[in-house]
């Protein structure tokens, strides 16, 4: 990871993360890697396990890489804390990133108990891939305060953060959210407040037709992704992206886009609504419109 220090309008030294999933954890690891003391709060003490785990098995690949030194290793873990109680989690943080389920209802809630407990000049950062970003500011007395920050997975490699601001957001929150993001080593861009924003728009839209694709019986669903990353030199096939990014957040999103455009083209193909039903989620089950459980990609053949 590049972790060359550009200015910032802002000294970070501590860091919350709440949810401790796929995004969460991989959030967390480059904050404790920055030197950032770094908590992560979840309500699930299994999910802040399974973070840690994640966390230093990607550290330890690094060390038989020879990209990372064990020292290192001892240094970043200390800078890690999890945390069931949220208010201890979040005591003395500069700045609060959260990543739990793409559900509306459910982060306008924590936003809310947010902007209870910390004081007025925390910003709050939201990792939603769809969700308005207006809509959870509104639910806190600081919305100028509250900004979209859009990460990629697998976190620790992926290059971009998108920045999603909302008519209330402050010119000094976005600034301090792009700092944040070149401290981090990652290139930012600057969004509107637009469902689905500039990336998951897009994503969301070529997974779903490549689902529909596959049930159509149009082509294996390796030689669907082959086609695109051969033909279109995309570095990764729809396919394998939404079992690594997860059916189910892909569906959340799908169903949001739908609700927010109003527009039901967008709504998920029935096999990814069935595959999620049946707790297909992708990499995280081992078994998604792939079948992971050997540990490698393999073609289903009973989709
Ligand atoms: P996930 O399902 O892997 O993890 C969500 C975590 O949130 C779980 O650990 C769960 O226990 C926890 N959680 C649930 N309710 C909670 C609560 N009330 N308080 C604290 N923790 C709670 O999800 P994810 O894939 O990490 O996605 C999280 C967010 O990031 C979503 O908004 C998603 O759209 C977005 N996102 C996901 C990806 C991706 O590739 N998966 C990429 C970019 C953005």
């Amino acid at each position: 990871m590049d972790l060359s220090i550009q200015p910032t309008n802002m000294t970070i030294k501590s860091v919350a993360v709440i949810g401790a999933g796929t995004m969460g954890a991989g959030i967390a690891q480059i904050c404790a890697q920055r030197g950032w003391k770094t908590k992560i709060f979840d309500t699930s003490q299994e999910s802040l396990q399974n973070s840690l785990s994640a966390i230093n098995l990607f550290w330890e690949k690094g060390v038989s890489l020879g990209k990372t030194t064990e020292d290192q290793i001892s240094t970043w873990s200390q800078n890690l804390e999890t945390h069931t109680d949220m208010a201890k989690a979040v005591s003395s943080t500069d700045i609060v990133i959260e990543a739990v389920p793409e559900i509306l209802s459910l982060k306008k809630s924590i936003f809310s108990k947010l902007d209870d407990i910390l004081p007025k000049e925390t910003i709050l950062a939201t990792n939603t891939s769809s969700l308005s970003i207006s809509e959870i500011a509104n639910a806190t007395n600081r919305p100028e305060r509250v900004i979209g920050m859009h990460f990629f997975n697998p976190v620790p490699i992926m290059k971009l953060i998108e920045i999603v601001r909302h008519d209330r957001c402050s010119e000094e929150t976005i600034s301090a959210a792009e700092s944040i993001g070149l401290e981090l080593g990652k290139r930012t861009i600057l969004v509107n407040d637009v469902p689905g924003f500039a990336t998951s728009r897009l994503g969301v839209v070529l997974g779903n037709e490549a689902i529909k694709m596959l049930a159509e019986g149009v082509a294996s669903a390796s030689d669907i992704d082959t086609a695109m990353m051969l033909g279109y030199k995309h570095p990764i096939g729809p396919l394998e992206l939404t079992d690594l990014v997860g059916l189910d957040v892909r569906r959340d999103i799908l169903h949001n886009l739908a609700n927010s455009f109003s527009d039901d083209s967008y709504l998920p193909h029935p096999l990814l609504e069935k595959l999620v039903e049946d707790g297909n989620l992708g990499i995280k089950t081992g078994r998604g419109i792939y079948d992971w459980s050997n540990g490698t990609r393999e073609d289903r053949n009973d989709l």
